[in-house]
């Protein structure tokens, strides 16, 4: 381990860090009924002032390697695929409630939607410009992540296309924002040690899955991250704010 590890290594320590993972941010439910990646403004600003309520203060994977001291009851907001409403909505609600939040783009910027949906019933939705994203990086409230080129099954990949997925990815995405890109979405949550091994390779500080990953004592790069449904009801959000929410879980068999 380098002297820089094990800097970030005792930084981290045993600390409960719970991450969740949302997508879309809305005016409204999209009619139709078959989306289940969004939350409306109404729900997400709740959620940001239960968090307030209960103490605990919204951060990002550059405030866990910086060199400022994290607050005690820290908490990540992600939010996967890069779509326009998160400029749109979530922006501004960033703003209103002095929130922080992590976006997981794709590095693919000739990407405008979410095509990787296509056939799953799922609607389609626009993705965010260069300049949207630009202007999210430098509001100082959201991380730009990286979320691969194209949204592709990681395990399809060889060892060469792999490598590509996650470098060029990153590049593109420091390109835009003009800041360096730190912290890895696995596509739909999948991993193996093999894309485990190629994030850490490509230059990446963290990685998140969806429901089965580590702890961040246990391995930065396979983050587990707690997924926030439509349906989530406030104490569902609660419960998946809570550090006993793992435990909890493993009693019931579901990770
Ligand atoms: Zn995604």
């Amino acid at each position: 381990m380098s002297a820089n590890e094990t800097a970030l290594a005792e930084r981290l320590g045993r600390r409960n860090l719970p991450i969740l993972c949302y997508h879309r941010v809305l005016a409204a439910p999209p009619p139709g009924g078959t989306s289940n990646i969004h939350v409306t403004r109404e729900v997400f600003a709740a959620h940001l002032r239960q968090l307030r309520r209960r103490g605990l203060a919204t951060i990002t994977f550059a405030d866990l390697a910086g060199e400022r001291p994290v607050p005690k009851r820290p908490v990540i907001l992600s939010f996967d695929d890069g779509y326009r409403d998160n400029y749109e909505h979530l922006l501004p609600l960033l703003d209103q409630y002095d929130a922080r939040a992590v976006i997981f783009a794709l590095g693919d910027r000739n990407l405008r939607s979410n095509r990787w949906d296509e056939g799953s019933g799922m609607p389609q939705a626009p993705l965010m410009s260069d300049a949207e994203l630009r202007a999210c990086a430098s509001s100082g409230r959201m991380e730009i992540g990286c979320h691969g080129l194209a949204h592709r099954h990681l395990r399809d990949l060889d060892d060469g296309a792999l490598e590509e997925e996650l470098r060029a990815g990153k590049a593109s995405l420091e390109a835009v924002t003009g800041r360096p890109v730190i912290s890895f979405a696995y596509p739909w949550g999948e991993w193996s040690r093999r894309e485990r091994e190629a994030v850490a390779r490509a230059g990446y500080l963290f990685g998140v899955a969806t429901d089965h990953g580590t702890t961040i004592a246990e391995d930065r790069y396979t983050l587990a991250r707690r997924i926030v449904f439509p349906r989530t009801s406030g104490f569902g959000f609660y419960k998946k704010t809570s550090p006993w929410y793992r435990r909890y879980r493993r009693v019931l068999g579901r990770s």
